[in-house]
């Protein structure tokens, strides 16, 4: 049968219409593709929850692809690679509990099984704001990345979901949001965004792991968000605590949604 140009696009439009409207309503949005974001929604959605993923970028997976300084080998200890290999991605023991795995299977693995799983996932949409009730989130603004880097006077559209995690990495966009517009305090010690601190590896995986949590009501933080959030030590090219983060994230938005049910 011959190729039909029209069938294509039409394909293609009505396809995507169907699974962004589908995608308005959900139990949890994530912001942010990086490891920390692609594991709570992989958990959550094999959890039994209805989770959509929004990614500024073109490609998935955050600052991962790089492993350290372009060299792209990962770094996990013991507890990150239980993660690894939940997930299928091989990895290797180099010494005293520090394993490696490649960058770019550990990043495209962690990808196709959290869509794989049922996670719809939106690149290029841009997350720019918060919706509230009161005091809580209840849902995101969101935008086409192209009308945020072109600076265009589109409106943006909204979407609704119980619980929204940040994982929008070092820049911890929708709790600068929050902070900026919301006039409420957010739930850190001082009641404003801390900031990150200079490196600690071995201090900074714990309190990566601590340090996610509820920063608002309805919005969790999770992997290096969580450390900017709550105040926290960077740790390097060590990604454990990201995989961890995502982990605990979920399982923690998880009891809440049981408890809600
Ligand atoms: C300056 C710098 C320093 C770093 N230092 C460290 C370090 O000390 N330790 C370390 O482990 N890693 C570091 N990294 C690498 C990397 O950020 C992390 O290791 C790791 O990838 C963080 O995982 P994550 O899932 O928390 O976030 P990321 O991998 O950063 O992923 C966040 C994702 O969120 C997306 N995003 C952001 N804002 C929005 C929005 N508004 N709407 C939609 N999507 C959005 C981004 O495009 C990105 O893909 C650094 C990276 C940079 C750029």
């Amino acid at each position: 049968m011959a190729l039909d140009e029209v069938i294509i696009s039409q394909a293609i439009i009505e396809r995507f219409l169907h699974k962004f409207t589908d995608s308005l309503e959900v139990d949890v949005a994530v912001v942010g593709g990086g490891p920390a974001g692609l594991v709570a929604a992989y958990y959550l959605v094999k959890a039994g929850y209805k989770v959509s993923l929004f990614e500024r970028k073109l490609s998935i997976g955050g600052g991962m692809w790089g492993g350290g300084m372009m060299f792209n080998e990962i770094v996990v200890q013991e507890e990150g690679k239980r993660i690894l290999d939940v997930f299928g991605v091989k990895s290797e023991l180099y010494r005293d509990g520090h394993y490696t795995a490649d960058a770019v299977e550990a990043i495209s693995t962690l990808c196709s099984r959290t869509v794989q799983a049922g996670v719809k996932i939106f690149n290029l949409v841009s997350v720019e704001d918060v919706v509230l009730r009161q005091e809580r989130v209840v849902g995101l603004v969101l935008n086409w990345t192209a009308v945020e880097m072109a600076n265009l006077h589109v409106d943006p559209l909204t979407m609704r979901s119980r619980y929204v995690i940040d994982a929008t990495g070092h820049a911890t966009e929708v709790v600068k949001v929050i902070e900026r517009k919301v006039d409420a305090p957010l739930l850190t010690p001082t009641g404003k965004i801390m900031g990150e601190k200079s490196l600690w590896a071995e201090q900074a995986e714990l309190l990566t792991l601590e340090n996610t949590k509820e920063v608002f009501p309805g919005v969790f933080v999770a992997g290096m968000s969580a450390n900017a959030s709550f105040g926290a030590y960077r740790m390097g090219p060590i990604f454990g605590g990201m995989l961890l983060s995502g982990e605990k994230a979920a399982a923690l938005i998880g009891e809440r949604l049981k408890k809600e049910r």
